[in-house]
């Protein structure tokens, strides 16, 4: 069971992206971000995907060197073209150009379309957060349609992630970021990887039956995914779609897309500066208030807040190290040869 330290995985990715034609910087980034999403606990979002990126390179359909293109800037907004480069790097890019005009307006909304994966949302949620700033952002997911509408048949969604950050004075901050779907396609291809079911209540089979077994999800012929939360999960997905893909310029599900190697993603973000809405010495009063009334009941039970598990997975992690999957491991020995 391989156990790595992220150090050791750093370097293994940057040089399995440079051998591809990446950019040395970018491939740090990639690396980086990559890392980080494991070290945070979302092996899904993390360092096993990188064969999958590899992957898409070799296939033409991601970008290595792409950089992010102005397609407008008016005032509080920005939109961005990703050229279907690294999301890790573009995603950087168009969150500090958002920050840089939040923090002169207010408010930013930043479109991005067209990019390669942009990995873990809340990466984005706490760039912004770390500079001061809330925001939250819709995505979608441009690749064939894996989660089926409330009460549909037919896939009709993909796994459109959201997400909000909220800088907290003097603490860490609250990130809520999850997929739609009632999983992470990556985390079923995570539990396939490990031999392991999926839990009750998130997918089907080929025949509509309700599964745990994430074959459904990686083999033809495929199964689904179901929303999270039922109507809310699966209205929620379609918000992402309408905002984070069509407002953007970038494709939604409708397209019938074919399986691809790269995996595109749209994003919709809106950033803005909290204090400069007037609330001021309410708003951190309240805020803090609230966190720690939710946090703390009386019988000393204490709660996790959203960021909370992550922040925990990545000290443990710094410490322990991060496990590869047996799979991902093979994979990625493949990659010497
Ligand atoms: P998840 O179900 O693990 O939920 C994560 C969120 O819930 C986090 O905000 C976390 O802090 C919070 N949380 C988890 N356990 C908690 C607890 N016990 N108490 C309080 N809060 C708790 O997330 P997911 O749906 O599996 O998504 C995983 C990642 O996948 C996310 O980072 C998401 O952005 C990413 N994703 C990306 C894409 C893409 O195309 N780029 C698509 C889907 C998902």
């Amino acid at each position: 069971m391989p156990v790595l330290t992220h150090q050791q995985l750093r370097t293994l990715l940057e040089h399995h992206l440079v051998r591809v034609n990446t950019p040395q910087e970018i491939a740090r980034q990639v690396a980086d971000n990559l890392v980080e999403a494991s070290l945070k606990g979302h092996d899904s979002h993390g360092v096993t995907l990188l064969p999958r990126y590899i992957s898409a390179i070799l296939a033409g359909d991601l970008q290595p060197a792409a950089q992010l293109r102005l397609i407008r800037d008016a005032g509080p907004l920005l939109s961005f073209h990703g050229g279907r480069g690294f999301g890790q790097v573009l995603g950087r890019q168009a969150m500090s150009a958002g920050i840089e005009r939040a923090r002169q307006s207010g408010v930013a909304l930043v479109s991005l379309a067209d990019s390669h994966h942009l990995g873990r949302i809340g990466a984005w949620a706490e760039q912004v957060a770390a500079a001061g700033l809330v925001s939250i952002h819709f995505a979608n997911v441009a690749a064939p349609s894996a989660v089926l509408p409330f009460e549909g048949r037919h896939p009709r969604l993909g796994t459109n992630p959201f997400c909000v950050g909220v800088p907290v004075s003097g603490r860490a901050p609250v990130i809520l970021d999850f997929a739609t779907s009632a999983i992470a396609g990556n985390k079923a291809r995570i539990a396939w990887n490990e031999g392991r079911a999926i839990p009750p209540g998130c997918a089907v089979d080929a025949q509509g039956n309700p599964t745990t077994d994430p074959r459904w999800l990686m083999e033809e012929p495929r199964g689904a995914l179901l929303a999270f939360g039922g109507h809310k999960g699966a209205g929620l997905s379609l918000i992402c779609s309408l905002l984070g893909a069509a407002l953007t310029g970038g494709e939604t599900e409708s397209h019938q897309i074919p399986p691809r190697q790269g995996i595109i993603n749209n994003m919709l973000s809106i950033i803005f500066d909290p204090l400069r809405l007037g609330a001021g010495e309410n708003y951190a009063r309240e805020v803090i208030a609230q966190l720690d009334w939710m946090q703390h009941d009386q019988q000393g039970h204490d709660v996790l807040l959203p960021g909370e598990p992550e922040a925990r997975a990545w000290q443990q992690r710094l410490e322990n190290g991060i496990y590869v999957d047996e799979v991902s491991w093979k994979q990625f020995e493949a990659l010497e040869l």
